[in-house]
């Protein structure tokens, strides 16, 4: 045998005794649910040390609350505040608590041609979202309401910065990041417990998450919930840093006159959009994946494809209000059903 092949050989044979002895000492897992930002919050953490996933995890409960708080689209806090100021057309100094999340949701609007439109507060309000218990709704709004809304439809541009002031110029604005705050409230704890030296967690808020490194040497395995019947639809395995999102016409909605209106409303028309059941994206950052899966499922199945590509979203599937699965063919890759497979619908790559 000659050195190299020997050198070789001894490599592979490290190699796998390494990984026999990685598959035979499972590392530690810290596992907790809360809930908060509206829904249940599922925190894992894979291969740290018992005290520091404490400690972390105890610390990003604290980012949770303050982001829940703060952000919240119909209590009394900052941005209940902020949104007042907004209408009233004057100059104030900029708000830090809130900054990011405009910032962020005025490129991601812009992108998304207004699909995306978080300035739009007073529509969702009009349709009764902003309560907790939808049961008590029993129709929707008058048309002529909602026609009077859009004849004044405020956009995120309509938040303007100067110096150390910010004001607005739309009396119509009221800003709900229902679409984007969860988003960015896992991005965040997830950089928090990157700073607390921890390389394997996954933070599953209500089915959307964020994962970062792996699960014991194997890929996280992530479930997507089937649109019409209880369970999951599809899996779909991520690793290194991925986030995946969905927005369903089955989160939030009333039912009246035995018609289903649901919480993800097309600020075209002023109405649920009526094209989808679920959007599913992957994304590396988890703001942006909340903000596209909106913004495709008021897309549907003609204008997703374009959206998603100024989006910079590589892996989409929708389910069409017909039932159709559209995907591009990367996602078409990734995803496994664990329902009889559908017939789906390939686009070109994106
Ligand atoms: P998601 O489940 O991420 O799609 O977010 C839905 C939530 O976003 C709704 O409950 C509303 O608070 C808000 N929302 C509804 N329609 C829009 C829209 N066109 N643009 C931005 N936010 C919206
Ligand atoms: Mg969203």
């Amino acid at each position: 045998m000659n050195s190299s092949i020997l050198l070789k050989f001894q490599f592979i044979l490290l190699a796998s005794l390494f990984t026999l002895s990685a598959c035979s000492k499972p590392a530690p897992v810290f596992h907790e649910t809360v809930f908060t930002m509206g829904t249940l919050v599922e925190v894992t953490i894979v291969g740290a040390d018992a005290k520091i996933a404490e400690e972390a995890y105890s610390a990003i409960l604290d980012d949770f609350n303050y982001m829940h708080n703060t952000w919240h689209p119909w209590k009394p806090n900052a941005l209940k505040r902020i949104n007042s100021l907004l209408q009233t057309g004057a100059p104030f100094p900029i708000a830090p608590s809130i900054m990011p999340l405009i910032k962020k949701s005025q490129i991601l609007s812009e992108q998304s041609q207004g699909l995306f439109n978080p300035a739009i507060g007073q529509l969702i309000k009009l349709w009764g979202f902003h309560q907790d218990n939808l049961d008590e709704i029993i129709e929707p709004p008058e048309g002529e309401d909602i026609q009077a809304f859009l004849k004044n439809l405020p956009k995120m541009s309509d938040v303007k910065f100067k110096g150390i002031s910010m004001f607005g110029t739309n009396e119509n604005i009221q800003l709900d990041f229902g679409a984007f705050a969860k988003g960015a409230a896992v991005d965040a704890t997830i950089e928090h417990l990157k700073e607390f030296g921890i390389k394997n967690a996954i933070i599953n808020a209500g089915g959307d998450l964020r994962a970062i490194g792996n699960k014991n040497g194997q890929p996280w395995r992530i479930g997507i919930r089937n649109p019409r019947a209880d369970g999951i639809f599809a899996a779909i395995e991520i690793s290194g840093d991925e986030s995946v999102f969905t927005s369903g016409d089955y989160e939030r909605y009333f039912e009246s006159d035995g018609k289903r209106y649901h919480h993800i409303i097309d600020p075209r028309t002023g109405y649920p959009a009526n094209k989808s059941r679920s959007v599913t994206v992957i994304h590396s950052n988890a703001a942006t994946a909340d903000a596209a899966s909106t913004a495709l499922f008021i897309a549907g199945p003609e204008k997703w494809h374009a959206i998603a590509k100024v989006m910079g979203i590589k892996y989409v599937m929708l389910i069409a209000s017909n039932g159709d699965v559209h995907m591009n063919p990367a996602m078409a890759k990734r995803i496994k059903f664990t329902i009889k497979q559908p017939t789906i619908k390939l686009s070109n790559p994106l």
